[in-house]
């Protein structure tokens, strides 16, 4: 199955979701079922009825932490497991000159923890942990002032923001997800791996996507379809 549109496959650029995705279990999960001192889900709740944005509810849960970095970064090492295949996968990115950039609304401590404990280095546009002993604060250094949806969502990082501004300098968009936050770019991107609430979604509305266990089947199939 080609692409959406007729796409240059020349000038591909990969943008890959982080938790869920990347990792096995969602990490940024994980950490709030450790360390958050509140309920949180009802921060996810109350998104998800539209009464709160993206970013204040990821704001509200995330500065409910109570943890210090280094304790991050250890909880990273102990419990945070990436899919087959991924630091591979990066290479076969980097030989075949294809840019990969990781979109997250997860947060940067944990993030670059990973990509340090499996010895990968890439590009990470996400929502920034700062400390203060064991106080957090989330600040969102991503995302243009405002997003510019119809719905008036305002997202912590906003990923469709980087989808749509590759595609606007020429780039074919590979989109890799798993969570709602997935669902605005997976449905823009120009090739999408899906699997989860991502894939469920573009099942619902007849949006075209290649489902993944690992990042062994996603080389293969991209490798397959842009013939490198
Ligand atoms: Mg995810
Ligand atoms: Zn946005």
């Amino acid at each position: 199955m080609p692409p959406k549109k007729c796409k240059p496959m020349d000038k591909v650029y990969v943008l890959s979701d982080f938790d869920g995705t990347i990792t096995v279990e969602d990490a940024a999960v994980a950490l709030l079922n450790e360390y958050c001192s509140v309920d949180w889900y009802k921060y996810v709740r109350l998104w998800e009825r539209h009464d709160m944005s993206l970013r204040q509810s990821l704001k509200q849960m995330y500065e409910h932490i109570v943890v210090t970095k280094p304790q991050v970064e250890d909880f990273v090492q102990k419990n945070v497991r990436v899919r087959k295949g991924f630091p591979e996968f990066i290479d076969w990115c980097g030989k075949n000159h294809i840019p990969f950039t990781i979109v997250s609304e997860g947060l940067d401590v944990v993030i670059k923890a990973t990509l340090a404990k499996y010895q990968v280095k890439t590009e990470v546009r996400t929502n920034r942990m700062l400390f203060n002993g064991n106080k957090v604060t989330i600040e969102f250094p991503e995302t243009p002032p405002l997003c510019h949806h119809d719905d008036n969502e305002i997202c912590g990082t906003c990923k469709s923001s980087h989808v749509k501004n590759l595609q606007d300098e020429g780039w074919t968009v590979v989109y890799i997800g798993d969570g709602k936050t997935d669902v605005r770019p997976g449905k823009m991107a120009d090739i999408v791996f899906g699997r989860r609430a991502l894939a469920r979604t573009l099942t619902e509305q007849c949006h075209y996507f290649f489902p993944f266990e690992n990042f062994v089947t996603i080389k293969e199939r991209l490798g397959t379809i842009i013939g490198r």
